[in-house]
């Protein structure tokens, strides 16, 4: 039995990764199981799903504790959460990056790291950063747990044609493009060397700015305990874009203050409407509303997440 853990933010289509892999796993003649589980249930934040295959009925009613193989569909979150956690020391470890796999290999005990740009390759095909059927390919590519003709099949029973067909023409790509490192291949110098030559990233230690705390603070029930506390979470630990203000297009007026959902915005002394990146989550919404087009998306750069 193949036991896979995806991670994505609230509208990645992490929970869709799963349920298309069931999918194609059910069109292989496989038994499968597809669920997801939600931690606060809204665009941005941290989401994991879960599915397993096996060519025998499978009889187990548990989340997944030890995975064989972690997707992580958006590199912000290696700051946020312990994607490792539990993964087997044979596992896969697939992650949208734009790095090569050896930028995460040091100290790492697992057997494989996959890199592949998933988010160029949506922008570029989709036209919208939504990374979940392109890891799909790099999964295809790395462990090959169903065919490539069965995701495509899938594909096109949840999507009307078109995204079907745009969905298959990315995942193909990714499945080109996906970097593989086998860590067994490589020797102790070779591994040792990993550390110097990359800024390598420690896995599994989530970093944050002192005195703030993440979603996973927050008391069991959500109790509120202090009014206006919510200023004491780094909500923007889930951000993939950013907002960028072209002032000379501002009219300074408040639009985008009265809608950001995360109170990011506040008011200057000139009247301008400066972000507070803590606290912005990179929904877009201001963006989207600004009368002007003052504001622009950009995407974060792996290196400041
Ligand atoms: S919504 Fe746009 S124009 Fe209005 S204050 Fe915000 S940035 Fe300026
Ligand atoms: S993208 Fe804009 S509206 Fe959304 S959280 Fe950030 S500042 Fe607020």
């Amino acid at each position: 039995m193949l036991e896979i853990r995806f991670h994505g933010r609230g509208g990645q289509g992490a929970v869709t990764s799963a349920e298309l892999l069931a999918n194609a796993a059910l069109i292989d003649g496989k038994y499968f199981q597809a669920f997801p589980s939600f931690g606060p249930e809204r665009r941005g934040a941290p989401v994991t799903s879960f599915c397993r295959i096996s060519d025998f009925p499978i009889h187990l009613r548990t989340s997944i504790y030890s995975p064989d193989i972690v997707i992580v569909l958006d590199p912000s979150l290696l700051n946020a959460v312990n994607v490792t956690d539990g993964l087997k020391e044979d596992g896969i470890l697939i992650i949208n990056s734009q790095k090569w796999p050896e930028h995460f290999a040091h100290n790492q005990k697992i057997d494989t790291i996959v890199t592949v740009d998933a988010t160029a390759i949506a922008l570029q095909v989709l036209g919208q950063p939504i990374t979940n059927t392109i890891l799909l390919g790099a999964l295809i590519r790395a462990a090959a747990p169903v065919k490539l003709s069965s995701i495509t099949a899938a594909l096109k029973k949840r999507f009307d044609q078109r995204n079907a067909d745009l969905n298959t023409q990315a995942m193909q790509k990714a499945y080109h493009e996906t970097k593989v490192l086998h860590l067994h291949d490589c020797t102790t110098e070779e591994k040792n060397l990993f550390g110097e030559a990359f800024a390598a990233v420690e896995l599994g230690k989530p970093s944050q700015p002192e005195l703030q705390s993440q979603w996973t603070d927050l008391e069991p029930g959500l109790v509120i305990n202090s009014p206006g506390n919510s200023k004491t979470y780094f909500t923007g630990s889930w951000r993939s874009f950013y907002p960028l203000l072209t002032k000379e297009r501002c009219i300074k007026c408040g639009i985008c203050w009265i809608l950001c959902p995360d109170a990011a915005y506040t008011q200057d002394q000139e009247g301008f409407y400066p972000v507070d990146l803590n606290y912005c989550k990179g929904c877009g919404i201001c963006a989207q509303e600004c009368p002007t087009g003052a504001i622009t998306m950009l995407q974060e750069k792996e290196e400041e997440v």
